[in-house]
């Protein structure tokens, strides 16, 4: 028997016959995340039901030094749960739901195979707000979520995944599982561990439980999509809102190619305001609808903002909001080649102008999109391959954006993670010595590297 069948056959006996495939029974949902990046179909897939589980799979693939890779909703786009044809995939979407709602401490526990939406569904029926929000919420993980430290359309006001979390159950590659479930908001009890794993994209232990932190249910939300004169405008009328109305709840600039382009994807393409400004934003305020008003006239009058629509309904809303989701589509309707960056946010106006200029002039008609929440200083661009010399010069191009990020004292990942796709630029963004800091977590966590080998360290 080879050494792979003798660990199936442990594993077997330690999770059931049903909870590890091989071959055909694979589904090829497993052999990918949504990059579909180069799919390969693993030497097997574990479906753990509890913690317990986790552990025994984890323990026996030390003991034979077997790599696995942890896999959530597989909506991650950077690669980072795509299995070689020799590592063993392990789902967690069977260690799923809810476990508790605490009112008093404000907090909801629940197992790391529970799908976002349910968790903000749950919250809400309990009178409370989940704020992570992103477009994969009805199929990503919160473990996946966790395990990116994702970040979504209302970081600006309630931070990204990380800000969420009150306590985390992790297993660790050798089997042994860490309690670090916590409900308090103040506890300095020395290391603070589960801020290693939060963001380690599987690299450093598999999460199988988090405690994580409710706010309180949104009382009322209006928004509004306005035009803007220039970059430095829209940076003016963020601090101006923030302290006239508070932090708003999603500050989505969108440059005005990605505005025409959202406009003309909408089912009826009806341009809610004139195409040709120079910028847009699309904001959602808890501030009253008249509040919000009063405060884009003065925005008007000082020349701040040059026109702007308030959404009188929440479908009306959902229809600005569809404009600025228009990304979604990139993949069906073109052939995106897409960058996830943070710049200090005074220079993102100045970054996109540079970029934009330095791509037209390495490949004339380049097609690029410019988006982002920029309150949370991340900018999103889109290149179209298609628009590109074939066979297209992705390498090149990533190097062109990623050394003007580089330069800029930027990251190459504000919010998707580094996984497969991203880690050979990681020294644009991570200086040498904080890479063998890096390297040395790893190796202590996991000496053997069997935990997602290959991803987030080059
Ligand atoms: P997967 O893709 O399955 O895995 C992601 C990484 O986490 C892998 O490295 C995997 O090994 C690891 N992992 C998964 N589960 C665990 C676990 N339990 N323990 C340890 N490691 C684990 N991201 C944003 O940040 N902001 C956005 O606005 C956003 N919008 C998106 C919109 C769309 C339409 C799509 C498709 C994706 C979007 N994403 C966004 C990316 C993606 O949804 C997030 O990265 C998400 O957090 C991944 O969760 P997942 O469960 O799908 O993880």
């Amino acid at each position: 028997m080879s050494e792979l069948q003798q660990t199936l056959t442990q594993l077997r006996g330690a999770l059931g016959e049903a909870a590890v495939l091989t071959g055909e029974a694979i589904s090829p949902q497993h052999h990918s995340d949504w990059t579909n990046n180069a799919p390969a179909r693993p030497a097997a897939l574990l479906l753990p039901r509890n913690t317990e589980q986790v552990a025994s799979a984890l323990r026996i693939c030390h003991a034979a030094r077997q790599s696995l890779v942890p896999q959530g909703g597989l909506t991650g786009l950077a690669a980072g749960a795509e299995p070689r044809a020799y590592d063993i995939a392990l789902s967690l979407e069977r260690l799923e739901g809810i476990e508790e709602i605490d009112s008093a401490a404000a907090t909801i526990t629940v197992r790391a195979g529970t799908r976002l939406e349910k968790i903000q569904q749950a919250a809400a029926e309990a009178g409370f707000l989940f704020p992570l929000d992103l477009g994969a919420r009805g199929s990503c993980h919160i473990g996946g979520n966790i395990a990116t430290n994702a970040g979504g359309n209302s970081v600006i006001r309630y931070g990204m995944t990380r800000d969420q979390v009150l306590g985390l159950e992790v297993v660790l590659g050798d089997g042994r599982v860490l309690n670090l479930m916590n409900k308090m908001i103040k506890n300095n009890t020395g290391y603070d561990l589960k801020q290693c794993f939060i963001g380690s994209e599987g690299t450093l232990g598999v999460i199988t439980r988090a405690v994580l932190k409710l706010a309180p249910a949104r009382s009322s939300m209006a928004t509004a999509l306005c035009a803007l004169p220039d970059y430095a405008s829209a940076v003016s009328l963020l601090r101006c809102l923030q302290r006239e109305l508070g932090t708003p709840e999603a500050y989505e600039l969108m440059w005005p190619d990605y505005y025409q382009l959202g406009v003309s994807w909408l089912e009826n393409p009806h341009a809610p305001l004139n195409d040709n400004y120079p910028l847009y934003v699309l904001l959602d305020t808890c501030a009253t609808r008249e509040a919000l008003e009063r405060f884009l006239d003065r925005a008007m009058e000082g020349e701040q903002v040059l026109d702007a629509v308030l959404s009188s309904s929440e479908s009306q809303a959902r229809h600005l909001w569809k404009i600025r989701e228009a990304s979604g589509e990139f993949p069906t309707r073109m052939r995106p080649l897409s960058f996830d960056v943070s710049l200090p946010i005074g220079r993102i106006g100045e970054f996109v102008d540079d970029i934009c200029q330095r791509l037209e002039a390495q490949w004339p008609g380049q097609r690029s999109y410019y988006f982002g929440h920029i309150g949370d200083s991340n900018l999103h661009l889109t290149l179209d391959c298609n628009a590109l010399p074939q066979p297209a010069p992705l390498l090149a191009v990533e190097e062109l954006v990623y050394t003007a990020v580089g330069d800029m004292g930027g990251s190459i990942s504000a919010e998707h993670g580094i996984g497969l796709l991203k880690r050979d630029f990681l020294h644009h963004s991570v200086d040498p010595q904080t890479l063998a800091v890096m390297r040395q977590l790893k190796q202590s966590f996991d000496p053997y590297n069997l935990l997602n080998p290959g991803k987030v360290l080059p």
